[in-house]
This record gives structure tokens, C-alpha cells and sequence, in this order.
């Protein structure tokens, strides 16, 4: 039987749905009654997480008074980010007279701190359909008419992401967020300046699901861990976007061997404190084929301990040091599917099969 595909607008998601947005829903507020009459099963679970410590506040497990001063002060940093005139005027410039444009973006991202880049249309399907971050326009309608969306990846640092899942991954985080957003505010100021339309999507503000967007646009796979496994740093990754109506060369996705590394590994699932990740099938979310995490049981380990975790970009036989030895390595599971099964043992006898952090 072939199955009835859903309307195209049942495809997006709403950012009302995201554990992020729902946490944010103060009892007895509007928002909170909006929500929760139009997804009263969800109200059980989503109380009992909000009487756990919330994330970067005592209580937590792993909370750590000055490592959490310090994340803080990034995720604070973002709302004051300025982007240098001359670094405006130098780049503006420098694409106004580009003979390859899109060369000349990604040259851009990479002088400000990303360490890969592509472009992809904008495939409505991961558009959220509404608002959900905040009081102010929960529920606003989301209309981005931008064709293409130019992404890039920044690289979580390796050591500390050594010690997830406590208080140094959430830090990172924070670091990585900060710095996806000055590149993003950048990018977006630079193409407004050559008088094209531009939005940056940055912690908080983001309009899009970026995962599926980096894929599209060929920086790497969706890992049973449901993050992005890019080329060089594995799921050591935050994204960062910005879409626009400024013409760009569009990149294709990527095969990298993860797909299939993820069927025969299942590292990420086995270690996940919450048990939160999928140790079986893919399945169909709204559209696009993927493997489910629990994302309830996810974020309520998260307010446990008090960090984002992280054990699951952590482990991943994708996510060691960007060197020479693990290049070749990561090059032969993608050239030779005959080395993925070898690959898995080895990890798991050298580095062992649980995850021990620092
Ligand atoms: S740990 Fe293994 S199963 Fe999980 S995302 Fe990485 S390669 Fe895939
Ligand atoms: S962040 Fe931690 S709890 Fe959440 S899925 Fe990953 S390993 Fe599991």
C-alpha cells in the first residue's frame, strides 16, 4: 500500500515543540495554556522536568559555580555582538568584485572561525512554522521566502569535550554558540551591505532545523545520535546559518560512510545516560528518515545534571582529533565498507566501549 504523503505544512516543525521552547512556557501564563491545550499529553512530563534545577542554576549533578560564570558570560556576550566597520567594508567589497561569489562566502566564514561551508536551497520542510523561543512572538508565523541557505560548521574543542557530560561540555557549548553567531551576524551584515536579503540564525533565533540543512548542503550525515557527523571533527560540531536571496553555487550532500557505521556501531546509544537514543530502525519524522531520540527523557538527564551532556557527540568513533591517523581512518571507512565492522572493534579495543569521561 502506498502511504498518503502528508501536506507539505504537517511536514514542517513547529519550534513550539522543541524541549527548549517548551521549557521556557510559564505555568498559569498564556503561552503555557495556548500549548498545553493543544498538546495536553505532553503537560505530564514537561511539569516534571520543570521541577528539576534548571540548566546553569545549583542543583544540578555536575553544577560548577565558576565554570558556569563562565558559560553564562557567552551565551550573555551574544546579545551584544558588534560586527567591525572594517571587516564590513573589507568583505563587502571583496564580494561586490568576487568572479566566484560563493567562493568568497566561504572564504569569509572561514576567516572568521568556521572550519567548513556549504550552500543548499532552502527546502521549506525545514522552515518551523511558528515561533516558540519566547513571549514575544510565540506563535508568530514563520514566512522566509530566502531561496538559499549558506551553513557552516564550527568545531566543538576536542579536550573539552573529553569530560562530558559535565560542566566543561556546557561551556563549550556556550563558546561554540557565541562564536557560530558573531560568524553568522557577520555573514548576514556583509550580504545586507551588497543589498541583498540576509538572516542570520543564532542560538536562540534560530528560524530553521540546521541538521538537515547541513546535510543538504554536503557538510556531512545524520548520525543515529541525531547530530551531524561532519568530515574531520565527526559530531564535534555546532552549525550556523544564514539564509538569503544572495545568488550562491549550491554544494551536493556528502556520503561519508556514517550512515552505514551507525547501522553495525550503535557507541552513542549504548553510552547515553538516559538511554534516550535509538538502539533499533530508523523511522519516518515528518518526512525525513532518521533514527528517534526520546528527547523528553534527553533534556530531562540535561536538568539532572545540570550541563547539555554531550556523551553522545563525545563518543563517537567520529569524533576524535582532527589529525592525520584519524583522517585516514575516517577516509578508509568512507572509501571501503569492508573497514567499518574492523573500525568498530578496534575503537572499541583501544578506547574502549563505555564511555569514561575525563
Ligand atoms: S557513536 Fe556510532 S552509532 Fe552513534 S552516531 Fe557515532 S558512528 Fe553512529
Ligand atoms: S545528550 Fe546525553 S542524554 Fe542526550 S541523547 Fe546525547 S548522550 Fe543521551
Amino acid at each position: 500500500m502506498v502511504e498518503p504523503t502528508p501536506p507539505e505544512r504537517d511536514r514542517r516543525f513547529d519550534e513550539r515543540d522543541t524541549m527548549f521552547a517548551r521549557m521556557e512556557l510559564v505555568p498559569g501564563s498564556p503561552q503555557y495554556e495556548d500549548y498545553y491545550s493543544r498538546r495536553p499529553d505532553a503537560r505530564p512530563v514537561d511539569d516534571r522536568i520543570r521541577t528539576q534545577p534548571r540548566l546553569l542554576r545549583p542543583g544540578g549533578t555536575h553544577y560548577d559555580p565558576e565554570i558556569t560564570r563562565q558559560a553564562e558570560e557567552f551565551f550573555r556576550a551574544i546579545d551584544e555582538i558588534e560586527v567591525r566597520e572594517t571587516v564590513l567594508r573589507e568583505w563587502s567589497e571583496r564580494l561586490r568584485s568576487a568572479g566566484n561569489p560563493t567562493s568568497t562566502i566561504k572564504e569569509l566564514l572561514l576567516s572568521q572561525g568556521a572550519v567548513t561551508a556549504g550552500c543548499t536551497a532552502l527546502d521549506e520542510r525545514f522552515v518551523y512554522t511558528h515561533k516558540g523561543r519566547f513571549p514575544e512572538d510565540y506563535g508568530r508565523e514563520i514566512d522566509l521566502d530566502h531561496p538559499s541557505a549558506i551553513v557552516f560548521l564550527v568545531e566543538m574543542d576536542f579536550d573539552e569535550m573529553q569530560w562530558a557530560p559535565k560542566a566543561e561540555t556546557i561551556r563549550e557549548s556556550a563558546r561554540q554558540y557565541y562564536r557560530a553567531a558573531r560568524i553568522s551576524m557577520v555573514l548576514e551584515k556583509v550580504l545586507r551591505a551588497t543589498g541583498h536579503a540576509a538572516k542570520a540564525h543564532y542560538d536562540a533565533h534560530y528560524d530553521l532545523v540546521l541538521p538537515p540543512l547541513a546535510v543538504a548542503a554536503g557538510l556531512g550525515e545524520l548520525g543515529r545520535n541525531n547530530i551531524l557527523i561532519a568530515d574531520r571533527f565527526g559530531s564535534r560540531v555546532r552549525i550556523g546559518a544564514v539564509t538569503t536571496d544572495f545568488p550562491v553555487e549550491y554544494d551536493e550532500p556528502v556520503s561519508l560512510g556514517a550512515d552505514a557505521l551507525c547501522g553495525v556501531c550503535l557507541k552513542c546509544a549504548e553510552n547515553c545516560p538516559s538511554r534516550s537514543l535509538s538502539l533499533s530502525e530508523k523511522v519516518d519524522v515528518k518526512g525525513v528518515r532518521k533514527w528517534p531520540t526520546r528527547v523528553e527523557a534527553c533534556y530531562a538527564y540535561w536538568r539532572r545534571v545540570g550541563t547539555d551532556c554531550g556523551v553522545c557527540m563525545a563518543s563517537c568513533p567520529f569524533s576524535h582529533r582532527d589529525n592525520r591517523f584519524h583522517n585516514f581512518v575516517r577516509w578508509m571507512i568512507r572509501r571501503f565498507g569492508v573497514t567499518r565492522r574492523p573500525a568498530i572493534f578496534l575503537e572499541n579495543l583501544f578506547y574502549g566501549r563505555r564511555w569514561k569521561p575525563r
